[in-house]
């Protein structure tokens, strides 16, 4: 049975000094709420550190067989941020023992690892499979962060802070792809396949369409609200149609100044010039751009091109 590992020198809000102890404990409003304390903590609110608290049930079942995770200290405070029960999940163990690394490492309340790990296990790996490849990384964007809502001073406490919430950027695959979850380009069922995955594992899931705040990664968390209720908003984007480039080509960088034959149009003989070549040869484009006018072959090859994509957006936006 593995225990948690002991704890590291550098750890971070660790240690309490006596004079800390005149501070309301932080698992306070947990017993206020429920008259329990929370898991591995003494009713009177001691320090957990100080005796070496006994692993939790999620601790004992988060084995090495399903991820690389050992336990780190609680965090408490400043605030409300914090949790106790604290993994850093390094990587999840498929199981054909092949592992996806978590990129970087997340800190997480055990339950929220294991509800990783489980969704990857189950859910992510299969779907990998069904392109021929396995997962090998997590692109993890966000996992513990003391912070309101969406990076917002002051607003609600998010997830975030309570180690209970993961921003998942993409699902890296042994051969070399990549599943980015927001990406119009990834095959849509399979992007609706992560979403109904990860709706029915995570009580909150925010995607594109949320809010602005998740146009490129995915938020999942298991907050607890009243009856269960749950939060699933994440449209899964068509791909965008096939346009023309927004910007035009890139000008030759043998092509004369431009303004000199549009705007001035100095010489007289050019629009003469364009109208005759417009009928005795085969550049229409020629004719719609007087600039090309009295170009050199750059000039009219540039001209042709840049006619091209106008067409196909208009073509496209036809039904
Ligand atoms: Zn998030």
């Amino acid at each position: 049975m593995p225990l948690p590992k002991p704890r590291p020198a550098e750890a971070p809000v660790a240690t309490r000094e006596p004079a800390a102890a005149k501070k309301m404990p932080p698992a306070d409003h947990g017993k206020a709420a429920d008259g329990k304390a929370p898991d591995g903590k003494a009713p009177d609110g001691k320090a957990p550190e100080q005796a070496a608290p006994e692993p939790s049930a999620c601790r004992q079942a988060l084995t090495d067989d399903i991820a690389i995770a050992p336990s780190v200290p609680a965090i408490h405070g400043p605030g409300a941020c914090g949790g106790e029960d604290l993994v850093r999940l390094e990587a999840i163990v498929l199981a054909d023992k092949r592992r996806v690394a978590v990129k970087p490492a997340a800190i997480l309340r055990c339950s929220m690892a294991t509800a990783i790990a489980d969704w990857v296990r189950v859910d992510i790996a299969p779907l990998a499979a069904g392109f021929g490849s396995s997962v090998s990384d997590l692109d993890n964007l966000d996992s513990f962060q003391c912070r309101g809502r969406n990076g917002v001073p002051g607003a609600q406490l998010s997830e975030h802070g309570r180690a209970n919430a993961l921003d998942v950027r993409a699902f890296k695959l042994a051969n070399g792809r990549s599943i980015s979850l927001t990406d119009r380009a990834v095959p849509r069922d399979l992007r609706e396949s992560v979403l109904h995955s990860a709706c029915t594992r995570f009580t909150t899931v925010l995607g594109p369409g949320s809010d602005w705040h998740h146009e490129d990664h995915i938020h999942v968390d298991l907050m607890e609200r009243r009856n269960n209720y749950r939060i699933c908003q994440w449209d899964v984007l068509d791909p965008l149609p096939v346009v023309a480039p927004l910007l035009p080509a890139q000008r030759p960088e043998e092509a004369p100044p431009r303004e000199v034959a549009a705007k001035d149009d100095p010489k007289g003989g050019a629009k003469s010039d364009v109208k005759t070549d417009t009928k005795s040869e085969n550049t229409k484009s020629k004719a719609r751009k007087p600039d090309a006018g009295d170009s050199d072959s750059a000039e009219s090859k540039r001209a042709a091109t840049k006619s091209q994509p106008t067409k196909k957006r208009r073509q496209s936006r036809r039904p």
